[in-house]
């Protein structure tokens, strides 16, 4: 099959690769199987933006629709030094499985700009997002392409997107972003999304283990909006929180760190780094520690050929998207390891967000009992029908939940046809 220079990265590569082997399992024909190997569409776009000091730099950003099939598409937006063409297609594509796999009437997308955000002002990132916005004007809307927060992007930078691209169009557009704050039509639970979706999905599978999360021991790595809400959850909910870790360094009490004092800390310190009642430990020896269950929530790539020998957990719960690689997911499962992948674990944000997209085109707010309650419900059917998959082919979760969001893509490219 053809290549794809304008992707060459080694995420994407993998993207394809997991692609390339479910279709196989899938026994899906030919035509179908190409057609989604490659994106619907992608922009390039340079941002010039003046800085602070008087200079104007300019930066690189993306965005890619991978699928439309199911929809307008859906996916977030990251801002990170090691953006890139190649890696935000792999995480476009990754979007159309987790969209697919959650029954989300939604087809994948991702953007990106290439940028430190932690080195930068408040100013110097409004620009940024504004220019970035206005490049991408004829890619997004409402009911085309609908943008979200991602690693280093957040409520303010919806609100600015979202006001950005409604002064272009002379109204207010909420619909056009999700995770805005919700004085501008964000909705209620959106933000602890991702979090409460990964402990759901731990609910079910200890549930279908025949076991409690009550005193299993927990690492978390990242303690933002996914690893510090999932946090808070499994400690109420009485399990061990031994380790936690952020960009600045990690901290380790194997009695268990009380999460309610961890964050007065960080409100002051702005770290986790230097909590009084633990030790310190690095980001890397953190991953390695015994313990129950895993949950990298930080960026991607984290275990790798070279640490996965050296994981000792018994469960993963992928809250990052990409946190394993390949050869490393080859040895877990040869250790036995029971990962729960990212298109799945972390899927909680985007199954708000589509509720913050109906609920801003109803012009109608639900209650966040509603948002809780019915997250719970898709979170736990998911697992559920993924985990029966594993079961029934004899694959690990990846290849399962895999395998379930390609087939319903398919299917609906099967029942389009092909244009023209
Ligand atoms: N960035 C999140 C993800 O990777 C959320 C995307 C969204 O809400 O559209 O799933």
């Amino acid at each position: 099959m053809a290549d794809m220079p304008e992707f060459e990265s080694e995420m994407h590569r993998t993207a394809v690769a997991q692609l390339d082997q479910v279709a196989e399992r899938l026994h899906l024909d030919h035509e179908t199987h190409i057609r989604l190997r490659y994106p619907r569409r992608a922009l390039v776009v340079s941002i010039p933006v003046r800085m602070d000091d008087g200079r104007t730099e300019v930066f690189m950003g993306y965005r890619v629709h991978h699928n439309t099939a199911l929809g307008p598409t859906k996916g977030g937006l990251r801002y990170d030094a090691d953006v890139n063409m190649g890696e935000v297609t792999a995480l476009a594509m990754l979007m159309t499985w987790k969209c697919s796999l959650m029954g989300l009437p939604y087809g994948g997308a991702k953007g990106g700009v290439r940028c430190t955000p932690r080195g930068m002002s408040k100013r110097e990132l409004e620009s940024l997002t504004r220019r970035y916005t206005a490049e991408i004007m004829l890619f997004i809307g409402p009911d085309l392409d609908i943008p979200a927060p991602d690693l280093g992007t957040d409520e303010q930078t919806m609100a600015w997107m979202m006001d950005t691209y409604s002064m272009t169009q002379g109204r207010s557009v909420p619909g056009v972003v999700t995770g805005k704050p919700i004085l501008v039509g964000g909705s209620a639970g959106r933000r602890e999304a991702t979090g409460r979706g990964i402990v759901y999905v731990l609910y079910q599978a200890a549930h279908s283990l025949g076991e409690e999360l009550k005193g299993k021991k927990v690492v978390i790595q990242g303690f933002g909006n996914v690893g510090g809400v999932a946090a808070r959850m499994l400690w109420r909910d009485g399990a061990v929180i031994q380790g936690i870790s952020d960009f600045q360094g990690g901290v380790w009490n194997s009695q268990g760190l009380d999460i309610r004092a961890l964050d007065e800390h960080v409100k002051e310190a702005g770290t986790v780094a230097g909590f009084p009642g633990a030790d310190a430990i690095s980001n890397h020896d953190l991953l390695e520690q015994p313990c129950d269950i895993l949950v990298p929530a930080a960026t991607g790539s984290q275990i790798r050929e070279d640490n996965a020998d050296r994981i000792r957990a018994k469960i993963i719960v992928e809250g990052a998207n990409g946190p394993t690689t390949p050869e490393a997911d080859a040895i877990l499962r040869t250790h036995g390891v029971l990962v729960i992948p990212d298109v799945l674990a972390n899927a909680g944000g985007v199954v708000v967000s589509y509720f913050e997209w109906v609920q801003g085109l109803q012009f109608f707010f639900w209650k966040e009992s509603e948002i809780i309650a019915r997250l719970q419900e898709i979170m736990t059917r998911a697992f559920t029908r993924v985990w029966n998959v594993s079961k029934k082919e004899n694959v690990d979760l990846r290849t399962a939940a895999l395998m379930e969001g390609v087939r319903r893509v398919a299917d609906a490219h099967q029942i389009r046809g092909l244009y023209p």
